[in-house]
């Protein structure tokens, strides 16, 4: 069985663009693969260095949203990144072999950075070592493993690439030693938010969490984006550039041509048709929430889950470091 490492930063609850766009893909192929699930404490101090609070209590709201959306910790380890210093010692010999200039280059890093010009300074001038060098613990995370495969956006496959670029001149100067992780681009487009936006995220106050309650949903539908040239309840519209008539398509509403039929003809309101929405947000969120909700009644069963997953993912690392050692001379003291 191929190995894959995957996983998030603990900066908040999981919300229907990162069901969609990973965590669904990651409950599929979990039942193929040898899956690792890291939820990456460490990256996400990297720019909540501040904010502890915050990170501890994501790393809780992550592991209860993989569990409700369907990661079965029979089949895939979901572990802790700082519990794991192997990674961390990889990383300090990992950083011997990425320039400062190659790191500044990242254009992901660059983007990121950008965003964030109220800690980073307007062009990256305050910008941490920490910060900078997240694609080289990325890269510790993955080969600490031993990962074969890596399910990743768009926005990853330059850390990705970067990955394989260290895992090759470390093999080049030490010897073969480390695998060299592929990044498989998954097919799932980005995810819309319903104010129109191309994209569903946390900081753009358009997401729809996974554990939102109905009121929270009916809110949050009720003031989604539709046809602006629909004015009357009866004019006809165009569902392709409606953000309700997306999102009725992207849960998979079994009345979905019925619809598009009568919002084209003009046969139905936007309100009744938001109302239909929320029915079905409801009833796919419905199973996810009663999962959670078994979970938060349980928290010795998720805290067991974390320690067994992390367990798993140490071994692993450990095995990995003995290579490393071995191969850089580091292998002070063992027979
Ligand atoms: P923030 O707004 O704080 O950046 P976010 O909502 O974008 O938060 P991230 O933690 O940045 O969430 O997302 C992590 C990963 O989740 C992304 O790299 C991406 O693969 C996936 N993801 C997030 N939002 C979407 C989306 N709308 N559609 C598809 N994938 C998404
Ligand atoms: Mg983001």
């Amino acid at each position: 069985m191929k190995t894959i490492i995957t996983g998030d930063r603990p900066t908040g609850r999981m919300h229907l663009g990162h069901y969609f766009g990973s965590i669904q893909n990651r409950v599929k192929m979990q039942y193929d693969y040898d899956t690792y699930i890291l939820i990456a404490d460490v990256q996400a101090l990297t720019d909540n260095f501040d904010n502890p609070d915050k990170v501890r209590k994501s790393v809780h709201e992550l592991a209860l949203d993989y569990l409700a959306s369907g990661i079965d910790p029979k089949h895939s380890h979901i572990y802790i990144q700082s519990l794991i210093p192997e990674v961390a010692e990889l990383t300090v010999y990992f950083s011997n072999l990425v320039t400062v200039s190659r790191l500044y280059r990242n254009p992901t890093t660059k983007h990121e950075a950008n965003q964030k010009a109220d800690k980073f300074g307007e062009s990256g001038e305050s910008i941490t070592y920490g910060f900078l060098g997240y694609p080289v613990s990325q890269a510790a995370d993955i080969i600490a493993l031993d990962g074969d495969i890596v399910p990743v956006g768009e926005d990853q496959v330059p850390h990705i690439e970067q990955t394989r670029e260290i895992a090759r001149k470390f093999n080049s100067i030490y010897g073969e030693t480390l695998k060299e992780p592929e990044a498989v681009l998954s097919e799932t487009p980005r995810i819309k938010g319903l104010d129109g936006n191309e994209k569903m995220g946390k900081s753009l106050g358009n997401a729809i969490y996974l554990a939102d309650s109905e009121e929270e949903i009916t809110k949050k539908v009720m003031s989604a984006v539709t046809d602006p040239s629909k004015i009357k309840k009866d004019d006809p519209a165009n569902p392709d550039i409606c953000m309700v008539y997306y999102y009725h398509k992207l849960l998979k509403n079994s009345n979905l041509d019925t619809v598009c039929s009568e919002c084209k003809a003009g046969s139905r309101g936007c309100v009744a048709c938001k109302k239909e929405l929320i029915k079905v947000m409801t009833e796919f969120l419905g199973p996810l929430q009663e999962r959670r909700k078994y979970y938060e009644e349980h928290p010795e069963e998720v805290e067991q889950i974390l320690k067994e997953g992390t367990m798993a993912a140490r071994i692993r690392a450990q095995e990995v470091m003995k290579r490393v050692r071995k191969s850089m001379k580091l292998d002070y003291f063992e027979e």
